[in-house]
């Protein structure tokens, strides 16, 4: 069939060689950088995906739209919206941005407040019932059974340093009442969840099908909540390249700084793409490039009249 077809096309003529894996994670830095894959999952579950779509690698910050939206289930709007605000940082993914004043992280996408909407999962429990709650969120959404990857989140926490200062910049400002040390083990656990393109773009027609999952039916979110997540990864989603990305490409997405890139077209697809070698911004250079080439394509930009 023309789609995967075109699909194959993309991988073969998307630039290889630029960029460079993550040296932020030691582990992820052994990647294979060429590893390249595109896999679509429409709202009603029909999958079309092609290249290295079984290789595996950590979530990383795709995570964060989801965590923020099972914050946002469990604890309300009114509680999330307090703790973490809704505005583009233009700055980078580990920027220590906070409020001045209040000490609110700006946005959910970036660390300070995907720090604080992990601490906001499962009230008061521990780092591991908080990882087992999102892995859980996560498997449910891919339509599988998915694992924690113990030696890029050991890897990771050793590592940790500046995420141990936000979080402990956090806890100063009473933004959760958790031991910070607790708080980043539990977000390194939730980073490492290891998934591959096809659960990625499960994951996102789940969001664009109003937060039931395209094949088990299972409602994951409310309507309301994935209108506020995609919301928020329509405008911060790509770090301090939103505007950019919104302007060239249109959909509300997310980076990983493993390679992996999602986006959401609300009622029609989830798109996932992996490519490990990564741009300044940490996000994956062929990614970028694929996505650029769906939207113009296929008519994706969502500010395009009909
Ligand atoms: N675990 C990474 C961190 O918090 C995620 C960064 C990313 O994927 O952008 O530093």
């Amino acid at each position: 069939s023309p789609l995967p077809d075109y699909l194959t096309e993309v991988l073969s003529v998307c630039s290889k060689g630029a960029g460079a894996t993550s040296d932020h994670i030691p582990e992820l830095k052994n990647a294979d950088p060429d590893r390249f894959a595109i896999s679509l999952v429409t709202a009603e579950g029909v999958t079309y995906s092609v290249g290295d779509d079984e290789t595996e690698f950590s979530i990383q910050s795709i995570s964060k739209p989801f965590v923020y939206g099972l914050a946002l289930e469990e604890q309300g709007f009114e509680k999330v919206l307090d703790r973490i605000g809704v505005e583009p940082s233009g700055e980078a993914f580990n920027e220590i941005s906070l409020q001045r004043d209040t000490g609110r992280p700006l946005n959910p996408m970036i660390n300070a407040g995907a720090l604080t909407a992990h601490a906001l999962v499962c009230d008061n429990a521990t780092a591991e019932s908080r990882v087992e709650a999102i892995r859980s969120l996560l498997s449910s959404m891919a339509g599988r059974e998915l694992e924690v990857d113990d030696a890029i989140a050991a890897s990771e926490l050793n590592a940790s340093f500046r995420n141990v200062a936000i979080a402990n910049l956090l806890r100063n400002y009473q933004s959760f009442p958790d031991d910070p040390d607790d708080v980043v083990a539990g977000y390194v656990g939730q980073c490492s969840v290891k998934v591959n393109t096809v659960d990625l773009a499960m994951m996102a027609a789940t969001l664009a099908g109003g937060g039931v999952q395209p094949r088990t039916g299972e409602r994951i979110f409310s309507r309301s909540v994935v209108r506020q997540v995609l919301s928020v990864m329509a405008t911060c989603g790509m770090y301090d390249a939103a505007g950019d990305w919104l302007s060239t490409v249109g959909i509300p997405a997310k980076s990983g700084i493993s390679g992996g890139i999602i986006g959401v077209l609300p009622g029609q697809l989830g798109i996932a793409v992996y490519s490990p070698r990564l741009d300044e911004h940490g996000t994956s250079v062929r990614g970028v490039e694929a996505f650029e080439r769906l939207s113009h394509d296929m008519n994706l930009h969502l500010m395009e009249a009909p």
